[in-house]
């Protein structure tokens, strides 16, 4: 009897043990599966990401699209931040430069660079340089700004071409998010027509979101048929197109380093505090 008894504990306890170790593991299993364990990005460390697209979006603009290590990975990257990426120059001398991805972590196993090539600029040399199976050396996240719903009331964004890379990926998280409110009010400054980055995906948001988005594009030399602004961005195009100073909205930049100057200036004199203006 006492035998049977003592075999009995010995089963129960051995239940015990498998029940414990069966929910260790389901536990185990789906914390692995939690979305920050997906992430990629080592803000210590540059990672290898390799090529497997890019498409041609104008004579100096190309789409670049990088594969990430597992199909259900997602890059990681906090609304608002950016990628330090690495490359060489025409002189194979390592550069390091900004870039937000136009993906968002929704966009799973992958992530795309619009990338503007200058035929002088050092990164630009590396980008123009890459073809498909090659690998990009990225790091991050990075960045001063991180974006969370209900921060402000409403958005201004001045973008001056590659400049629009940031705007474009806050506008998107914010637009996308049904339980978001938050206004954007988007001046976006190029050189002609054909300048314009990202200008399909923008004019959709715009016209699925009409009530939170608006964009008042501005061109230094318009097309014949023009409405929207010419010249530069001017403090009356910032009084008409963005939100007026207040304690609950924020103007963010991004352009060329006169642009962003100019347009510090203008705010500034429009009366909007340091705290209200951010740039990229
Ligand atoms: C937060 C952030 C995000 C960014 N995201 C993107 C992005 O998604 N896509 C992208 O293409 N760029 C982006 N940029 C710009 C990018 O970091 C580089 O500045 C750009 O690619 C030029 O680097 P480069 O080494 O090729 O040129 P450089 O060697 O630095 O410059 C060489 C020459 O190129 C020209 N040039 C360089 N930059 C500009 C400019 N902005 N406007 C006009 N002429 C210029 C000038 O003639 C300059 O003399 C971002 C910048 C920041 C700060």
């Amino acid at each position: 009897m006492e035998v049977l008894h003592a075999l009995d504990s010995q089963v129960l306890i051995g239940l015990a043990a498998a029940l414990i170790a069966i929910v260790a593991g389901a536990v185990f299993l789906f914390s692995s599966r939690k979305p920050a364990s997906r992430a990629c990005l080592d803000p210590e460390k540059f990672k290898e990401f390799k090529l497997v697209k890019r498409t041609k979006l104008s004579h100096n603009v190309a789409k670049f699209t990088f594969i990430l290590p597992k199909p259900d990975s997602i890059l990681g990257l906090p609304i608002g931040q950016h990628l330090s990426c690495r490359g060489k120059d025409g002189q194979g001398e390592e550069v390091i430069k900004s870039y937000t991805p136009t993906t968002l972590d929704s966009d799973v196993g992958y992530f795309e660079l619009v990338i503007k090539m200058y035929p002088q600029g050092r990164m630009s040399h590396h980008f123009r340089e890459m073809r498909i199976g090659d690998y990009l050396a990225v790091k991050g996240p990075k960045g001063r700004f991180k974006y969370q719903p209900g921060q402000v009331h409403a958005f201004g964004m001045l973008a001056g071409g590659s400049g629009i890379t940031p705007m474009y990926q806050v506008a998107r998280a914010i637009l996308e998010n049904p339980n978001d409110k938050t206004k954007v009010h988007l001046i976006y400054a190029n050189v002609t027509l054909e300048d314009i980055l990202l200008k399909e995906e923008l004019d959709l948001l715009a016209k699925r979101y009409p009530d939170r988005f608006k964009i008042y594009y501005v061109l230094n030399q318009p097309p014949e048929v023009w409405d929207g602004g010419v010249g530069f961005v001017s403090k009356e195009m910032i009084k008409a197109h963005c939100p007026a100073p207040a304690a609950d909205i924020k103007i963010l930049r991004c352009g060329p380093p006169p642009m962003n100057k100019a347009m510090g200036d203008h705010l500034d004199a429009l009366g909007y505090s340091a705290e209200m203006q951010f740039q990229f």
